[in-house]
């Protein structure tokens, strides 16, 4: 149960002032058992930080992070390791947690000495059951990561963030440098091992496709903030934020037959510097609906249709109030 979560970054230099980005600015969002929570927008809106921030492997400056019901924030280090075990991560190059000089068996082992107390044929045992949970063969346990693919590397880094049986998996753009057949085998991979061992996931990607199959909720991030989150189904069938239609409008179309036909909406400009956010709604320099408004008043986040929430004045006090749907079908 994350509320609030702010992480900043500053910079003191002599005689100017302490510029200060709030990487993550206030974020909400709960996660519940068993499921697969996406987490998308461009790079640089904070998905990481935001992750990085519930571990602690950035210090957030406020707000709460509770895992079922306690503080994680404020707690003296050597009280979060119990919480460090429940959460692992897994990111986009497995070389980040794979040792290039260390076996198989040491590398997924480790996480074994440090959360459990097992001795060597235990550990043993336990790798080869990793590995055949991941779909690879036991015997690789004595082979180096650089003899393995893309694929298999990221199914060791998986079964090493397993290995000490957590319960939530936060995943970083965790399929993003694979190609597309891999990533659709490591995807069902993930999905297999939710159901056999009941992991939840927070699902970090650019890539709205990949968050789609995987995703029961998504949430949309924009310069630091949540701008929409809901069911997976309902934010994109039905995007009720201008920020989330332009990055679905991008996204290519499975089946004609069983989708609207999109207008592809080309976003001007790169994002703003995160240091010198926009007043208002922080997407108001790039969107194609602002109002007067916002430029200068925050949207709230505002429950929608179909569940989540949306965070836009044209759901507050604009056209959508008067039934006006947002998509422009071309
Ligand atoms: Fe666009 Fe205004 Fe909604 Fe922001 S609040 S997304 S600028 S319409
Ligand atoms: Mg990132």
């Amino acid at each position: 149960e994350v509320k609030d979560l702010l992480v900043t970054f500053g910079r003191k230099k002599a005689f100017r002032p302490l510029v200060e980005t709030r990487a993550v600015d206030g974020i909400s969002f709960n996660l519940y058992q068993g499921e697969t929570l996406g987490l998308v927008g461009e790079s640089g809106c904070g998905k990481s930080t935001t992750a990085r921030g519930v571990m602690r492997l950035v210090e957030p400056k406020s707000g709460s992070v509770k895992l079922n019901g306690k503080e994680l924030l404020g707690l003296p280090i050597k009280e979060l390791r119990p919480a460090r075990k429940d959460i692992q991560m897994v990111f986009q190059d497995p070389y980040s947690s794979l040792d290039p000089s260390m076996l198989v068996r040491e590398s997924i082992g480790e996480p074994l000495d440090v959360h459990m107390k097992m001795n060597r044929q235990q550990k043993t045992e336990r790798v080869a059951e990793l590995l055949r949970l991941v779909g690879l063969p036991p015997d690789y346990m004595v082979r180096y990561p650089h003899e393995f693919s893309g694929g298999q590397r990221q199914r060791l880094t998986i079964a090493r963030a397993i290995a000490a049986d957590p319960k939530i998996l936060v995943l970083d753009e965790a399929v993003s440098a694979l190609d597309v057949s891999t990533q659709n085998q490591v995807i069902d991979l993930l999905e297999e091992l939710s159901q056999k061992i009941g992991l939840t996931y927070l699902f970090i990607a650019h890539d709205l496709s990949v968050v789609r199959h995987i995703s029961d909720r998504v949430a949309v991030m924009y310069l630091g903030q949540i701008v929409e989150h809901g069911p997976t189904k309902a934010v994109f069938d039905e995007p009720a934020h201008p920020y989330t239609e332009a990055l679905l409008s991008a996204v290519p179309i499975p089946s004609p037959k069983t989708q609207r036909s999109r207008e592809r909406i080309v976003l001007a400009g790169d994002p703003p510097d995160p240091s010198r956010v926009p007043p208002g709604c922080r997407f108001h320099t790039r969107c194609a609906y602002a109002m007067d408004i916002c430029r200068t008043v925050m949207p709230q986040p505002t429950p929608k249709v179909g569940g989540g929430e949306v965070a836009c004045h044209l759901h507050t006090s604009g056209p959508m109030l008067q039934g006006r749907s947002l998509r422009i079908i071309s």
